[in-house]
């Protein structure tokens, strides 16, 4: 047997049901919120997130699919949305005129090599909105808040989002070096990973897994020492307008990111156990970077598979059962014709419908009625069709009655 490959997964049962539920209420949002659908290949030039990303990152260090194609082209698969998104912002010259925020979104498989576990793949899917054109700090009170009020319309609602400010470009650059200089005579004290990320991303050493209890870590200097004036001014802006918004959030000094393009500030929305859902954050610089103009940005990312894994623990094994409005039982072959049509008529106007597509018998058909948990039975029977007239039985009172065959459609949409 051919079986999948390592850190990939089918997705079927009830993840497909509630991944389809989200994605629902992810369209919804994204037309509440005003933002269009964008997307970009699976594949992109491996320079692109080298120089996105950064040199410096663990994903492209460690887990990028990299491979070169037949006609000898360095090709990546996407570990991430934003580049993509960005190459095509300024491949396309998608602007936008002086005055508006172009507002974007994707829903994508992503690809890295990292060890599978639960909640972790090696193709997963990103739900991401980037907005680029405003470097206003409601701008980025919106992105956050739309990523926490989604999550809890989801049924999430003990998320919480962890945010952070970097400062500016400046800013980042100061801490950064005092970070080199203070861990520098410590490095036997860091581990392996943390001792190559002092040249390649000293930021990264924050939030590293391993070191995080270490003395070292915890007497490092402190970001907030480190931003200008005017990148504290922002932040404080965005805390009001979150504060206002009524947006769970706490200040937390560790929250870095990992890659390398995010400048102001960063966030994580997270939930009580420790899991992340997924970050964000501003970058400023990342078009003019990659060779556009200036054109500021801001995003964030959340992961499907763990809003998946966490929903399914919290919805209820009742509320995923299969339930249908109508189940429209028949055996002659008058009464399969009827079957078809009046199925028709019901499901153009969204009644959800099942119908006896396998010549049972009538026994076996309430059977099969009540497994997909059917709140209506329309139970055909010639001698009814003779007089113009259908029983439906509601299937949880079991009370039965005879309606006129023209009223049917109007007398299940009354009643479900
Ligand atoms: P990142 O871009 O690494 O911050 O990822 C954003 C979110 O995507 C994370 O918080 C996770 O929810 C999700 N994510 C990242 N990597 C994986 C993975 N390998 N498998 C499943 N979800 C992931």
């Amino acid at each position: 047997m051919i079986t999948k490959p390592k850190g990939t997964y089918d997705l079927l049962g009830v993840d497909a049901k509630i991944s389809n539920y989200i994605n629902h209420e992810i369209e919804d949002f994204m037309i509440n919120y005003n933002y269009e659908y964008i997307r970009t290949p699976v594949f992109e030039s491996t320079e692109l997130f080298h120089r996105t990303v950064g040199d410096g990152t663990d994903i492209v260090t460690k887990e990028t699919y990299d491979f070169k194609d037949r006609g000898d082209r360095n090709i990546t698969l996407r570990p991430e949305g934003t580049a993509g998104v960005v190459r095509s912002v300024i491949e396309n010259k998608l602007y936008g005129n002086k005055n508006d925020p172009i507002k974007l979104y994707y829903n994508e498989t992503m690809y890295r090599y990292e060890r599978p576990q639960s909640g972790r793949f090696r193709e997963f899917t990103q739900f991401g909105i980037e907005v680029f054109n405003s470097d206003d700090a409601l701008i980025d009170a919106e992105v956050i808040s739309l990523g926490y009020n989604l999550l809890v319309s989801l049924g999430l609602d003990d998320v919480v989002v962890k945010i952070n400010t970097l400062g500016d470009a400046s800013s980042r650059e100061n801490y950064t070096n005092a970070l080199v200089s203070y861990f520098k005579p410590h490095i036997n004290d860091l581990c392996e990973d943390c001792q190559k990320r002092i040249k390649t991303n000293p930021l990264r050493i924050l939030d590293c897994k391993v070191d995080k209890n270490s003395e070292v870590l915890k007497n490092a200097p402190k970001i907030s020492d480190y931003i200008s004036k005017e990148s504290k001014e922002r932040f404080n802006k965005l805390k009001t307008y979150l504060d206002n918004l009524d947006i769970n959030y706490e200040v937390d000094e560790n929250i870095v990111r990992g890659l390398d393009y995010y400048d102001e500030c960063v966030w994580e929305y997270m939930l009580d156990d420790g899991i992340a859902l997924g970050g964000g954050g501003r970058y400023n610089s990342l078009v003019e970077n990659l060779g556009g103009p200036y054109l500021p940005g801001i995003g964030f990312a959340l992961g499907i598979e763990r809003i998946i894994l966490k929903l399914k623990e919290k919805i209820s094994d009742k509320k995923l059962e299969n339930m249908i409005d109508v189940y429209i039982m028949s055996v002659s072959d008058e009464e399969k014709i009827y079957a078809l049509k009046i199925s028709q008529d019901l499901r153009l106007n969204n009644v959800i419908t099942e119908i006896n597509g396998n010549n049972l018998s009538l026994k076996s058909q309430f059977k099969v009625a009540d497994t997909l948990n059917a709140k209506f039975l329309i139970i055909l029977k010639n001698e009814d069709l003779q007089k113009g007239l259908i029983t439906v039985k509601d299937n949880i009172t079991k009370e039965e009655v005879k309606v006129d065959e023209s009223e049917i459609v109007d007398y299940i949409l009354g009643n479900i």
